[in-house]
């Protein structure tokens, strides 16, 4: 059975390259019908806060990504961790080092001196003496004296490491708290994950997990190392290049099915394939087709996502999104009209719901360079022909076909080109030259508004004259 994890240390929020390895990991459980489990690595308390757990959990709420079973957290399972602790010791696989501080930092200073790298000794390895007075004692674990920890990484390929760049490194603290390592190598074996999918950051811890594995006889999970996300510059991305938080981009209105989809393309490819949806990225995933090699972040290929999932969202959907910018659309009589016609210029949500404002909402006042421009006697003397032709009508007004019918009557008799009247028209119901179709725009509106619109204008424009 395919077991997978994603383990973040909650400190803060849920980074958008967590999400990428989140989403690998989720895919290739999902795809093999096997269990995705969600851990919290928080055993440094200092460091971590409830808040930051929630943050993570309402995350993956957002896009959606559903783990199995309970979240486990570290800071539950220290018992555990002790009595593997303590298993080690017993079985003579680890052993308490007694050096003090002291002699720590003068075995440093004179490796550095000879020009080696510092590492421990190996001095309390055999020591079976009377133990020193007042010193609290570290636990090491006995790593190999000779050969290399090897492991085939599905994405990076066979790794080898030389026992020798190793120690015995802790794996208790004096205080008897557990170290990083180990309790990443204990909690993974025992949760049975047969795939470690994580950051190429990581790639370093994984030989001294892989010597916990060892002593303890645990079977060794199948580990993939994902290169990291950089910046268009080959930087590590930072806030400076965008959002890092992935809750950030619920705020500025990406949709999570864009967002998913876009960070599945972060690093992974299947031919030139752009769109996935969440079942074919299930169907298509393999972690074995990783890019060895990192992937830029690139904001203008988000944008492009976003505006494909926007336009091909159902109304009622998009409705609902618009919610959260205190846009409530879901019983307007023309909320199909309006957004059929928003939909597909906006590249975010928050994009729409100003697109779609503009139109529902009295424009404040009108700029100036635009006044400017369109105070001129004919445009003048034809809104107001258009408000007259309006208000005499006696034909009911409702679809843009029939403010298109008026409208071009009204220029027929005239002799005059629709074309030219369009940019006004709009400036009077919307504020703004450029958008939407006109028609759209005053079938939204309804005949009053649009009167009352145009008569607004015309009284500006006269005052600009
Ligand atoms: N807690 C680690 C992190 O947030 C991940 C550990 C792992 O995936 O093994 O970077």
């Amino acid at each position: 059975m395919v077991i997978t994890r994603f383990a973040p240390s909650p400190t803060g929020y849920l980074h958008i390259g967590g999400l990428r390895t989140a989403l690998f990991s989720y895919l290739w459980a999902r795809k093999n019908g096997g269990r995705f489990l969600l851990r919290i690595e928080d055993t440094d308390l200092a460091r971590n806060s409830q808040e930051a757990m929630r943050a993570i959990v309402e995350a993956f709420e957002w896009v959606g990504l559903d783990f199995d079973g309970e979240v486990v957290y570290q800071s539950a399972r220290f018992d555990i961790y002790k009595e593997y602790i303590r298993k080690l010791l017993d079985d003579g696989k680890a052993y308490y080092c007694y050096m003090s501080k002291e002699e720590l930092d003068i075995l440093r200073e004179e490796l550095q001196a000879k020009g080696e790298k510092p590492k421990y000794d190996n001095r309390y390895r055999d020591f079976y003496g009377i133990p020193p007075e007042g010193i609290a004692p570290v636990v090491r674990i006995k790593a190999p004296l000779e050969g290399m920890v090897e492991f085939e990484d599905g994405v990076k390929g066979r790794i080898a490491i030389d026992v020798k760049e190793l120690d015995d490194f802790i794996i208790a603290r004096s205080d008897g708290t557990p170290t990083y390592n180990f309790v990443v190598a204990i909690d993974d074996a025992l949760m049975n994950v047969s795939d470690v999918i994580r950051g190429d950051d990581h790639l370093s811890n994984t030989p001294k997990q892989i010597i916990i594995y060892n002593a303890l006889g645990f079977e060794l999970p199948m580990f993939y190392h994902v290169p990291m996300i950089l910046n268009p510059d080959g930087k590590k991305l930072s806030k400076r290049d965008g959002a890092t938080d992935v809750m950030d981009y619920k705020k500025e209105g990406y949709l999570p099915e864009a967002l998913l989809n876009f960070l599945v393309r972060l690093g992974w490819s299947h031919g030139d394939q752009e769109i996935f949806d969440m079942k074919e990225m299930c169907e298509l995933f393999c972690p074995k087709d990783i890019n060895k090699s990192a992937s830029a972040y690139n904001q203008e290929k988000l944008l492009w996502l976003n505006s494909h999932y926007i336009k091909n969202s159902s109304n009622d959907k998009l409705a609902r999104e618009l919610e959260r910018y205190e846009l409530f659309l879901a019983s307007h009589d023309k909320k199909e009209i309006l957004l059929n016609s928003v939909k597909d210029r906006a590249k975010t949500i928050k994009e729409l719901a100003i697109v779609a404002k503009g139109i529902l909402y009295e424009p404040n006042e009108y700029e100036q360079k635009s006044c400017e421009k369109f105070a001129k006697d004919d445009v003048i003397s034809n809104l107001e022909g258009i408000k007259i032709h309006l208000v005499d009508s006696l034909k009911a007004f409702n679809l843009p076909i029939d403010y298109e019918e008026l409208l071009h009557q009204y220029f027929e008799k005239k002799e005059l080109k629709i074309s030219k009247y369009f940019q006004p028209l709009r400036f009077a119901l919307t504020g703004s030259p450029m958008g939407v179709s006109v028609f759209d725009i005053m079938s939204i509106l309804g005949k009053n508004i649009t009167i009352k619109r145009l008569e607004s204008l015309i009284e500006r424009l006269r005052e600009e004259k």
